[in-house]
């Protein structure tokens, strides 16, 4: 059994002293626990040890969790690929959507979201390592997204998001996070995202969350190293 409230904080503290390393301002980095596949009791035992944010990539499972999560200060990401069928429930009980790549999926959030009278923080997937079966937008295509999605009033696009190519060499990864960061300046000074002093930068997960830190990340997406290895997908 992983020891969910030591994990979490070791992971705090790396996340701290990679911040500090470079000057950053470790309160601006948040960590999301991604919790697919985990249960309930680990999931649990994380918000009691003070973590608020998860991430989750099925919509069918994480809905199931958010019901028994209802009255308490948890918070939810989605991270994972969107199926256009999903959108209602993403826009009904997602807090921010980590993964929008294009403009149909961005449509289908908004008109969802405007039926619950919701807005949803967003950042646009951008596939830095430009890998044909990745999910996520070509970096050159990425400022026009951006642009377009300036006009879904439900909408707030708050940053960018990217899955870089697998390393097992975190500074192998480094590259792409700074293409990433590199991007998301050129589209802030361009007053392009919602807020115009600050962007997020969801990027960094258990095996290289550090580099990320080092590159920019706001937000960091943080599993295995939480909760210990996941149980296999069941076909
Ligand atoms: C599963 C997942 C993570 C977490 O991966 P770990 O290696 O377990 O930390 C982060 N981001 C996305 C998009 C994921 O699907």
């Amino acid at each position: 059994m992983a020891n969910i409230q030591n994990n979490l904080q070791s992971i705090r503290q790396r996340i701290d002293n990679a911040a500090l390393r470079c000057g950053r301002n470790p309160g601006e980095i948040r960590l999301v626990a991604v919790s697919k596949r985990i249960g309930l009791s680990a999931i649990e035992q994380a918000n009691r040890a003070g973590q608020t944010i998860f991430g989750e990539n099925y919509m069918q499972e994480a809905k199931e969790k958010i019901e028994q999560f209802q009255g308490t200060d948890a918070e939810w990401h989605f991270i994972g690929h969107i199926q256009s069928n999903k959108a209602r429930d993403v826009a009904a009980l997602i807090d921010m959507v980590h993964t929008v790549d294009r403009i149909k999926l961005a449509k289908a959030l908004n008109r969802h979201a405007g039926e619950y009278n919701r807005k949803i923080s967003v950042l646009v997937q951008v596939n830095v390592g430009e890998e044909t079966q990745k999910a996520g937008i070509l970096p050159g295509n990425a400022e026009g997204l951006v642009r377009s999605l300036r006009d879904f009033p439900q909408l707030e696009v708050k940053g960018l998001m990217t899955m870089p190519p697998f390393k097992s060499n975190p500074e192998e990864v480094r590259p792409y996070f700074r293409i990433l960061r590199k991007l998301a300046e050129d589209f802030s000074a361009k007053g392009l995202f919602w807020d115009s002093n600050r962007f997020e930068l969801s990027m960094g997960m258990s095996g290289d969350f550090e580099v990320a830190v080092e590159e920019g990340a706001t937000l960091v997406r943080v599993g295995t190293a939480i909760f210990g290895e996941r149980p296999a997908l069941s076909v």
